[in-house]
């Protein structure tokens, strides 16, 4: 089975790229590779205005109700969001936010006709005890894939954090979890996943990345705030298709 690279941009709490609304920018749609973008709540009106495929970094699993600082899946599905990041490695340690009620935002998004991407991935030291696989597994179990969602995962230091420097996970290393974690899907689900990688993805190491059998896109921060940037890595996952 083929399944279609996606290409996501996680622009974090950072303003609109510029150009980046204009109908021929890299954050179009694309003949080969799917182009979803993650901008902050203020500014995903003006996104999905501008005909770009949009989705919410975090979503509440309640519809409605005594929640302050919260927007609701049922909001953003009505706003025209197509997508939801649930349990990035930022809201689960900035909020402290948990596997359970990880799994809630995504049965909410579903219920909402909204598109789940499940960030999962292991801390630095998680990883140094040898407990990267068992902390991947706990992440996903709970998980309903009788709908389609799509995984990301992200090594949490592997994360830039705004260092154009750091490097991501080796190929060897993400190939080797990715290929783990299609192994803990439902069967009947299981080739048609799409488990996207992220972490310091740039076009210096996208092709590598990419072209692993079983990461099917990117979720790309630092670098899918430069245009040209986000630009060359969408070519080098066309290629590769
Ligand atoms: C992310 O936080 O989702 C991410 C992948 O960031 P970066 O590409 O900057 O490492």
């Amino acid at each position: 089975m083929t399944r279609t690279p996606l290409i996501a941009a996680n622009w974090k709490m950072n303003p609109v790229p510029a150009g980046a609304l204009e109908h021929d920018s890299p954050y179009q749609s694309h003949a080969a590779v799917d182009i979803w973008v993650f901008p902050t709540f203020l500014d995903i009106r003006s996104c999905i205005d501008a005909k770009i495929i949009t989705g919410a970094q975090s979503g509440h699993w309640e519809k409605s109700g005594a929640h302050t600082g919260d927007v609701s899946m049922a909001m953003l599905a009505k706003l025209g969001c197509r997508s939801v990041l649930c349990g990035h490695s930022e809201r689960r340690q900035d909020y402290g936010e948990a596997n359970d009620v990880i799994i809630e935002q995504v049965i909410a998004a579903l219920e909402e006709n909204l598109h789940p991407i499940l960030c999962i991935g292991e801390t630095e030291k998680e990883r140094s005890s040898g407990r990267e696989k068992d902390i991947v597994k706990a992440q996903l179990s709970s998980c309903p894939f009788e709908k389609e969602v799509t995984i990301a995962y992200e090594p949490v230091w592997a994360i830039s954090g705004g260092d154009p420097n750091k490097p991501a996970a080796t190929t060897a290393d993400a190939q080797q979890m990715h290929a783990f974690i299609r192994s803990l899907l439902p069967e009947g689900i299981r080739e048609q996943t799409r488990i996207l990688y992220g972490g310091s993805m740039k076009p210096e190491n996208a092709e590598d990345l990419l072209s692993q059998p079983d990461i099917d896109g990117g979720l790309v921060g630092g670098a899918s705030l430069d245009p040209e940037k986000f630009k060359q890595i969408v070519e080098i996952a066309s290629k590769l298709t």
